[in-house]
């Protein structure tokens, strides 16, 4: 099987890792200082607050924001749920805006009339690896008095217009789950260039601890561990070596899979560096048929995702509600397949060459 996610972890890490394990400091400490401030010299933002997953980074950022019950949140249905989640979180509530039928991203001609005297922050998320449109998003949001908070859970790396991901709204977060870009085991990151809510996502993260023992808000244990910020620190050293493999296997996979029928490979839109999270790909018919037949032929796949969140159950039972057909459209189009960096042109030429065959049995 060729797996469509493979973490790479060397000598390195675990050498990294035995290092803090017998300096009997485990939970958050230097390890973890020393991340946050690489992390978001990486991104170019002022300052990194890590957390112990991208989910936790999603809801130390709203909270941080001033985001609370009653408060509604644009963003968009076709993501992961912990970027809806964590809006849930908070207690506001979710309100979504349809995406770009090309890109997957929330369309920011789309945002305008969902907002309402309740709307107080837009959560785009840059989807596969892919920055969002950042310059509508931004232009709503300081029209309407809005907070940005970007989900860049897939983007590590990725830049828009020459700027980071990461560093261009008021929040960035980050996930080092083993299938993303980067990984830590479990672990995320908030990154902002604003003293005040970094100070915030700070005693979010831990129990609104201003000083020791002190504490002026609620907050929740959201640390990073030490181990888990070592294993980051390598990480960190390879990431541009390994988005650079990601963006040589799509382009491999796109020029391989150009005239396929039936198939439509991703598009990368203008002034973007996208980092290939995913290589997701459009088929135009029986995508469930489509993907049992890559699985009996060895080739990993993903759907992501096959479920807009407002048709979710749980959010149904809540009665959240959308309108947003290209996001439909989309859940039930797409299919991701391995780009990761450890595959092999070998590999590579077999999914172009399953695929080829995938279409003329299915497809024509
Ligand atoms: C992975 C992911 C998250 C959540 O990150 P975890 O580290 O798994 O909590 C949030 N949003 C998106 C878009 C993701 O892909």
């Amino acid at each position: 099987m060729i797996n469509i996610a493979k973490p790479i972890i060397s000598d390195e890490e675990i050498e990294a890792v035995t290092e803090v394990l017998k300096s009997g400091m485990l939970a958050q400490g230097p390890k973890v200082d020393e991340f946050q401030n690489k992390f978001a010299k990486y991104v170019e933002a002022k300052y990194g607050i890590a957390t112990s997953s991208g989910t936790t980074a999603l809801h130390t950022a709203l909270v941080a924001a001033g985001i609370k019950p009653g408060d509604e949140v644009i963003t968009t249905p076709f993501t992961f749920a912990a970027t809806s989640n964590s809006i849930l979180y908070t207690q506001a509530k979710p309100v979504y805006a349809d995406i770009d039928a090309k890109t997957f991203n929330l369309d920011p001609a789309k945002i305008e009339e969902q907002i309402t005297d309740k709307t107080k922050a837009i959560v785009p998320v840059h989807l596969y690896g892919q920055p969002a449109d950042m310059d509508g998003i931004l232009e709503i949001a300081q029209k309407y008095n809005l907070k940005v908070i970007e989900d860049a859970a897939q983007a590590h790396g990725a830049v828009y217009k020459g700027k980071k991901i990461g560093s261009i709204g008021d929040f960035g977060c980050f996930s080092f789950y083993p299938t993303k870009n980067m990984t830590t085991g479990e672990g995320g990151m908030v990154t902002t260039n604003d003293e005040e809510y970094a100070e915030k996502a700070g005693m979010v993260r831990a129990h609104g601890e201003s000083k020791r023992y002190e504490q002026s808000l609620l907050g929740y244990n959201y640390r990073m561990t030490d181990i888990a910020a070592s294993i980051g620190l390598v990480q960190l050293k390879h990431i541009d070596e390994f988005n650079k493999i990601r963006n040589e296997n799509a382009k491999y996979l796109s020029e391989g899979l150009a005239d396929v029928e039936g198939i439509t490979t991703p598009v990368v839109a203008d002034n973007v560096t996208h980092v290939f999270h995913q290589y997701t790909i459009r088929v135009s018919k029986d995508r469930d048929t489509f993907q049992k037949f890559l699985t009996d032929n060895q080739i990993g796949t993903g759907i992501h995702y096959p479920i807009v969140l407002y048709k979710q159950p749980y959010y149904q039972a809540l009665s959240i509600t959308g309108n947003c057909p290209l996001a439909e459209e989309a859940a039930s189009q797409v299919i991701s397949i391995p780009v990761h960096p450890s595959l092999t042109t070998e590999e590579l030429d077999t999914i172009i060459d399953t695929i080829k065959k995938g279409s003329e049995e299915l497809l024509q």
